[in-house]
Parts: structure tokens; sequence; C-alpha cells
């Protein structure tokens, strides 16, 4: 395939007429379509005299969380960004860069509207004067999607020209993060701001912003045309709703599967129809390499926010990757952490010289566990986002579990 580096408009409308086959436009669902199969109908209507806290409730009630990996209730943060004073902004994370998930590109490639009509859902709920669209550059086909689809929006009027400003992510890990999303989105080089304030009270050029995840707004629409029974009625292992796993690695076929919340690491093989040939299971990733690895053994837990906390680890995007037999848990450890140390930004010292601290000693004979071990406690303690936060997790996990690898 040709690589397409940086997807300005002119060079996806070239490499689409070439025929490259990496840029074709998937099949997807258009304006057209699905407004003829009833899209809008809800925006439209809410529009014309709904109830902002009516929806809210809805959404709270359905247990919507936010799926770009934080979990937090996704209709509270409305009630949050409304406390605060006007004007208002609205940002979709689309930035999608935690190795292994691919969630997000799977539905703006098939049903881009109804994350675009759940985006205005709840840009009517918060009254947000702009949409930022934050997407990743490295989805030319998404890019070009987007463009075609709110150019269309426009020509019907649902939305002014102008409204969604549509921005081009340079493929940076740490701009998912919220805070440095936001100072990407004003032209700033993304670091991760010091919390407090909330982005919902300080966000794009110090204004209120709600910031949503891309399948998160997905689920606003469904919620809301569907019923919350949609998510809530769906019970498995003491869990409620439904999860989208990206999972890769060792399967027969990967791919993204939706299945209820409360599905185990084997569930997720057997959707996947089972181990690749040749391959025996004997550990995953349970949410992007922040979660470190566990083995195997530990086939039985629900894979959903909150149930991986007792184990020190969490389901973050659930970007799950199966590990074989024929893998190393020590290289995937080791190559988790060579990730961090390149995409860290650099601004905090337990980070930056921390990332690159635990790969020279991770590249060791034999690990040196108490060194090790002070590390990631200062990397955990003192860093200031999450990607310093969470990089110790390979390390921690790899030392717990794998002990004969070190
Ligand atoms: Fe940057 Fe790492 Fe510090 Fe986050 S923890 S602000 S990525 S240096």
């Amino acid at each position: 395939h040709n690589h397409i580096d940086h997807a300005t408009p002119e060079k996806v409308q070239a490499a689409i007429a070439a025929g490259d086959t990496h840029t074709k436009l998937p099949d997807y669902e258009d304006l057209a379509v699905y407004r003829a199969g009833g899209g809008y109908a809800t925006l439209e209507n809410l529009r014309a005299g709904g109830d902002w806290e009516a929806v809210q409730t809805q959404v709270l009630d359905a247990g919507l969380r936010g799926l770009g990996g934080a979990g937090f209730p996704s209709g509270k943060k409305w009630g949050f960004v409304r406390a605060n004073d006007g004007p208002r902004y609205l940002a979709v994370n689309g930035d999608e860069g935690e190795p292994g998930t691919f969630k997000d590109r799977y539905y703006l490639e098939r049903t881009p509207h109804l994350m675009l009509e759940g985006m205005l859902i709840a840009a009517w709920a918060v009254e947000a004067e702009t949409c930022f669209i934050y997407m990743r550059d490295e989805y030319p086909a998404v890019l070009e999607i987007l463009r075609r689809e709110i150019a269309a929006l426009e020509e019907t009027g649902l939305i002014n020209p102008g409204y969604i400003d549509l921005r081009r992510g340079a493929g940076a890990y740490i701009c998912g993060e919220e805070s440095a999303m936001i100072e990407s989105i004003e032209g700033k080089r993304g670091l991760p701001r010091h919390r407090p304030p909330f982005v919902a009270q300080v966000g794009i050029f110090d204004r209120p912003t709600l910031v949503h995840n891309v399948e998160t707004l997905h689920w606003v629409t469904r919620i809301l045309r569907e019923g919350g029974e949609v998510l809530s009625s769906v019970e498995k292992n003491g869990r409620k709703g439904l999860r989208s796993y990206s999972v890769s690695g060792r399967v027969a076929n990967p791919g993204v599967h939706l299945l209820p919340a409360g599905s185990t690491i084997r569930d997720l093989i057997d959707a996947c129809g089972g181990m690749a040939e040749g391959h025996s299971f004997k550990a995953y990733q349970p949410g992007g390499p922040s979660s470190g690895l566990l083995p195997a053994s530990m086939d039985d837990i629900p894979l959903d926010f909150d149930t991986l906390q007792p184990h020190d680890t969490f389901i973050g995007s659930a970007a799950v990757v199966v590990l074989s037999d024929k893998d190393s848990a020590r290289d995937a450890a080791l190559n988790m952490l060579r990730f961090f140390e390149d995409e860290s930004c650099g601004q905090c010292t337990p980070c930056r010289s921390g990332c690159e601290k635990a790969v020279k000693l991770m590249q060791a004979d034999r690990w040196d566990q108490p060194l090790l071990k002070e590390l990631c406690s200062v990397m955990q303690d003192a860093s200031i986002c999450g990607l310093g936060q969470a990089a110790p997790n390979p390390i921690l996990l790899t030392m717990k579990h794998f002990p004969d690898e070190i």
C-alpha cells in the first residue's frame, strides 16, 4: 500500500482516484441512507423542544460510561459542563492511539452518522458553540468520510457551516490524553495539563469543554433511538451492558467484537474462532499496554470497568491482545515500555527518565527487581498524567505473573 503520511484532502483525493487500496473508502452509511432510516429525527425533535435533563437521565439510566478508557458516567459530564457559564465547546476524542484499539475506526468506517448525531445531541445538551473532532491522521479513510459527511450536514442545514471543526492529529499518542488533545486543538504542543481545573471547567481556549470518545457518542444516539435497554438489558457474570472489544494477537479471526460487558478472555477467544492454528493461549493484555499482561490461568475475570482493579489492572478502551506459547511475556513487557519511552511527552522527569531507565533495566539478563519496583513507585506517584502513572503496570505484572522469564 502507498503510505500517506499526512492525509491532506488533496492527497487523499489523489490516492482514491489512483485506486489506492489503503485509502479506498469503505462502503459506509452516508447521510441520505441514514436519514432515510430515521436518522437525525431524534436530534430534530430535541432541538424543537426537548428537555436536556430528561435526556441526561436516559443516558445515565442506560449505564453509558466513557468508552475512551476512563469509564466515567457520560451523562454526569454534561451536568459538570453546563454548571459553567458559556460559551462552551465540545470535543470528540478520535485519536485512538492505544496499541490494539481499533473500535472507533470500525464504527466510523461503517456508521459515521451514529457518532455525528450523538455528538450533535450532546452539543445541544450543553449548548456547545462549536464541536471539534480530533481525528488521528493515520485514518485517512475516516478523515475523508467525515469531511464528506460534515459537508453534507451543512448542505442540509442541520448544522451551520463551520459548526463542526475537523482537526487532524499528527501521530502523538499523548494527544489522546484529553488535556493534551485540547492543547493540540489550540495549536500548541500536546502536553497534558495539571488538574484541577478539569476540562469541564477550563478546556479549549479556557472555556468549559465536554470531551467524549467516538464510541460513547455512537451509543448516545442508539440509546435515544432504541431505548436504554439496548445496554441495560444485557447481563452477564453480574455485569450490565455491552463492550466493543478490539481483539488482536494470536487468535484465528482478530477484529472488533460487541459482546456483553461481563465477557471473559475465553469468551473473546471463542468469538474470534479460537486461537490461531498452532498456538496455545498463554497470556493477554486486557486493555492496552498500560494494562500490562495477565496469565492464561486468570481466564475467568469479566473484562469490564472496575472488575480488573483487584488484579492491579484495568479494561481501558478494551484493547485486548492475546499472546501464545510462541511469545515471551518479558519481550512483550519490554516492547510496551519502549513504546512509552517513545511516546512520553517529556514534560515531567519521573516519566521521561523513568521510562528510559526502565527499558535499560529490562534489557538486562536478570531484572533488578528491587530497583525496578522503586522506579515504578516513583513513576506511579509523581508523574503528571496517566501515561507515566500507568507505564509501570507491564513491569509489575510481569514480575508478579511471569517470574520465570525475568
Ligand atoms: Fe508527559 Fe509522561 Fe509526564 Fe504525562 S507523565 S506529562 S506523558 S512526561
